[in-house]
C-alpha cells in the first residue's frame, strides 16, 4: 500500500494486508480502521476493555494461544489472522456459551431489535446451544420506575459498570462473585432505586443485551387513550424531534417534528403541545431567578435544574450545593402543572380526568416524574414518562408508518416555541437560550446578540464571559457526571462562576439514556455531533428565537402567572430538593424533605 511508518506509527499485516496504525492502538481499533469488523460484546472505545467477552479473539503468527484482540496492541511487523477456521470455530463457541447461560426468549424480549448477542450469534452462524443445563431462572429487578434489570440475560461484560464508574463517575454498579458466579449489580443485591443511582440510563444504552431497560408504561398509555373517560395529553422533549427518525432507519440527524406530531395525533392523543414551549417559560423563570441572585438575593453561582439525573447526582454527591440548584422545575414538569391548571381551567376540563404523557430522553425523567415533590395541587405533574425508544415501540405497534405521515403543526396554546426551547435538548443550550433572554432583559434587545457560540460544542467543559446588568458574569457548561464534578470541585478550589450548566448525560438529552440505541461498534462516528447539529438548524428556522418572546409564554404570564417569579408561578413552577446519602442507601440525617421517590412507580393517573 505504500504507507511509511512515522515515529508514532506502526506497520503490521492484517490478514495479509499490510497497515500502519497508530502506537498504542489495539487490534478491534486498527482493524476496524481497514475496513475489518472484529466482533466484541465488551469492548468500548475509550471506556472499557475488559477482555472478559473472548469473543474479539484473533490467531497472531508465533504465538500459539489465540488472543483476545481489544487488548492486544499493534506492534511492528506483527501479523494477525481475524477470519482462520480457528478463529472463527473459537468466536463460534464463545457465543454459544454464552448463549447457553441465558435466558433466551428472543422474539419477546425487549431488545430484540437491537440486541447486539443476538445479532452477533446470527452473523457468525451459531444454529444451536448445545447446553445440558436448563435456561436460568428469571430474576428481575423492577423495584424502581425508571430501570428493569433482568440477570437471567446479563452476560457479564461489565459495559454497564464501566460506563457508571468510568464516563459517569458514579460507581453505582459493582462485580461481584467469581467465575460464572459473577454478578454486575448494585451493590448488596440492592435494587438500582436503593443506591446512590442517577437513574440516568447509560446503563441501558451500552448493555449488548435485554438485561438492562427503561421501565415500559406503553401498556399504562395505551389503557389511558383506550379509556373515554380520559382527555390525554402528549408533550414531547425538544431533542425527540431529532433523534426519533433514527428508530425507523433515518440518517442520524433527520429533523421530524411534523410527523412526530402527527404520529402522536394518529396514536390517540387528544392535544400535542411540546416541551419545547415549557423550556421558553423555564428560560424566563430561571433568567429572573438568576438577575435576582445577580442582586444578591440567593446564592451564586445558579447552577441549571432541568437534567434529573445532574440533579439527583448533586443530591447524592454534592449536597452542599443544593441551595445553588435552580427552583424552576424540569420543562417536563412545568408542562404538566400548566396542562392540570391553566390548560384545564381555559378548556373547561376536570383535572382529574387528565391524563399528562411526557415523551423524553432519558430514564431520569421517570424518576423525576415519581418525585414526591412533583405535585401541584394534590395532582402529579406528569402521570407517565416514555423514552424515545417506547414512543417508537408504540408507532410500530399501531402499525403507523411513520416515513409516509405528513407535516403537522403541534398544538397551540401549549405546542408554540422558540429557538430557545428548542436548543434545550443540546449540552449548551439552556445556557445559550438564557442568555439570550438575561442580556436582552437587562442590555437591551438592540445589544443583545441571538446566537452565544461560546457555549456550543461537544467539549467536555466550557467555560466564558459575558456582560449582563453591565457587568462581567462567568459562566460554565458541563454534561456527563464526570465533567460536573470537574465544575463542582474548581469551584470548591475557589473559582468562581456566576451561572452554571449542567446536563447529566454526554451531549445533553440528544445523548440521553432514552434515545435510540446506537450501534457500539459505530461510535466512532460522531452521532451525537450530528443530532446537535440538527437542533441548531431547527433554532436558524424558527421566527422568535428568545425564550421571553414566545407570544405563548407571554400569554400565559397575562392570562394566568401574573408575572415571573409571582406567588402563583413559584408555587406551580418551583421545587425543592432532597439530600440523599453518598452511602448507598443511607440518607444524610439532616435530610428534612420526604424520603425519595426511588423505590416508588409514577402514580398511575
Ligand atoms: S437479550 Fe438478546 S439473546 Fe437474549 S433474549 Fe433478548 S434478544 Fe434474545
Ligand atoms: S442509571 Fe446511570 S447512575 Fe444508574 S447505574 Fe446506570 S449508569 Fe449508573
Ligand atoms: S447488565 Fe448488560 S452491560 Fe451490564 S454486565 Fe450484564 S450484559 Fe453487560
Amino acid at each position: 500500500m505504500g504507507e511509511k511508518p512515522a515515529g508514532d506509527t506502526v506497520t503490521l499485516w492484517l490478514d495479509g494486508r499490510k497497515i500502519t496504525a497508530a502506537k498504542g492502538t489495539n487490534l478491534v481499533d486498527a482493524a476496524r480502521a481497514h475496513g475489518i469488523d472484529i466482533p466484541t460484546l465488551c469492548y468500548l472505545p475509550g471506556i472499557s476493555r475488559p477482555a472478559c467477552c473472548r469473543v474479539c479473539l484473533v490467531e497472531i503468527e508465533g504465538i500459539r494461544n489465540l488472543q483476545p484482540a481489544c487488548v492486544y496492541p499493534v506492534r511492528e511487523g506483527l501479523k494477525v489472522h481475524t477470519n482462520t477456521a480457528r478463529v472463527r470455530r473459537a468466536r463460534r463457541r464463545m457465543v454459544e456459551l454464552l448463549l447457553a447461560e441465558h435466558y433466551r426468549e428472543c422474539p419477546t424480549c425487549i431488545r430484540a431489535e437491537t440486541c447486539e448477542l443476538r445479532q452477533l450469534a446470527n452473523r457468525l452462524g451459531v444454529r444451536e446451544v448445545r447446553s445440558l443445563e436448563e435456561l436460568p431462572a428469571r430474576r428481575l429487578d423492577n423495584r424502581n420506575p425508571f430501570i428493569v434489570r433482568d440477570y437471567a440475560k446479563c452476560i457479564r461484560c461489565r459495559r454497564c459498570e464501566a460506563v457508571c464508574r468510568n464516563l459517569q463517575e458514579v460507581g453505582a454498579l459493582a462485580a461481584a462473585g467469581r467465575g460464572r458466579e459473577t454478578v454486575i449489580a448494585p451493590v448488596f443485591g440492592r435494587d438500582l432505586g436503593e443506591v446512590a443511582c442517577i437513574s440516568c440510563g447509560q446503563c441501558v444504552t451500552v448493555c449488548p443485551t435485554g438485561a438492562l431497560a427503561e421501565r415500559e408504561y406503553i401498556d399504562e398509555v395505551w389503557a389511558a387513550l383506550d379509556d373515554p373517560d380520559k382527555f390525554v395529553v402528549v408533550q414531547t422533549a425538544p431533542s425527540i424531534q431529532v433523534t426519533l427518525g433514527e428508530a425507523f432507519g433515518l440518517p442520524v440527524g433527520t429533523i421530524v417534528t411534523g410527523q412526530l406530531a402527527a404520529a402522536l395525533r394518529r396514536l390517540g392523543f387528544d392535544r400535542v403541545f411540546s416541551t419545547d414551549f415549557a423550556a421558553d417559560l423555564t428560560i424566563v423563570e430561571e433568567a429572573h431567578e438568576f438577575l435576582e441572585r445577580l442582586e444578591g438575593k440567593g446564592e451564586l453561582p445558579l447552577i441549571s435544574s432541568c437534567s434529573p439525573g445532574w440533579v439527583k447526582f448533586c443530591e447524592h454527591f454534592y449536597p452542599e450545593f443544593l441551595d445553588n440548584l435552580s427552583t424552576c422545575k424540569s420543562p417536563q414538569e412545568m408542562m404538566g402543572a400548566l396542562v392540570k391548571t391553566y390548560f384545564a381551567q381555559k378548556e373547561g376540563l376536570d383535572p382529574d380526568k387528565l391524563v399528562v404523557v411526557a415523551i423524553m430522553p432519558c430514564t431520569a425523567k421517570k424518576f423525576e416524574a415519581a418525585r414526591p415533590e412533583m405535585v401541584s395541587e394534590g395532582r402529579r405533574d406528569v402521570d407517565y414518562v416514555l423514552t424515545t425508544r417506547e414512543l417508537a415501540r408504540m408507532i410500530r405497534q399501531a402499525g403507523i408508518r411513520f416515513k409516509e405521515l405528513p407535516n403537522e403543526e403541534y398544538d397551540a396554546p401549549l405546542g408554540m416555541a422558540t429557538g430557545a426551547g428548542v436548543i434545550f435538548g443540546t449540552t449548551g443550550g439552556v445556557m445559550e437560550a438564557a442568555i439570550r433572554t438575561a442580556v436582552a432583559i437587562t442590555e437591551g434587545e438592540a445589544r443583545a446578540e441571538v446566537e452565544f457560540k461560546a457555549v456550543r460544542g461537544l467539549r467536555g467543559v466550557k467555560e466564558a464571559e459575558v456582560m449582563v446588568k453591565g457587568r462581567p458574569v462567568r459562566i460554565a457548561v458541563a454534561h456527563g457526571t464526570r465533567n460536573a464534578r470537574r465544575v463542582l470541585d474548581r469551584l470548591k478550589a475557589g473559582a468562581t462562576y456566576h451561572f452554571i450548566e449542567i446536563m447529566a448525560c454526554p451531549g445533553g438529552c440528544i445523548g440521553g439514556g432514552g434515545q435510540p440505541i446506537y450501534p457500539r461498534k459505530d461510535l466512532a462516528f460522531d452521532y451525537r455531533r450530528k443530532r446537535a447539529e440538527a437542533l441548531y438548524r431547527l433554532d436558524l428556522s424558527k421566527k422568535v428565537r428568545r425564550a421571553h418572546e414566545n407570544p405563548a409564554v407571554k400569554k400565559i404570564y397575562e392570562e394566568f402567572l401574573g408575572h415571573p417569579l409571582s406567588e402563583k408561578a413559584k408555587k406551580l413552577l418551583h421545587t425543592t430538593y432532597t439530600p440523599r446519602g453518598r452511602v448507598p442507601g443511607l440518607r444524610p440525617r439532616a435530610a428534612a424533605t420526604p424520603p425519595a421517590a426511588d423505590a416508588h412507580s409514577p402514580a398511575p393517573s
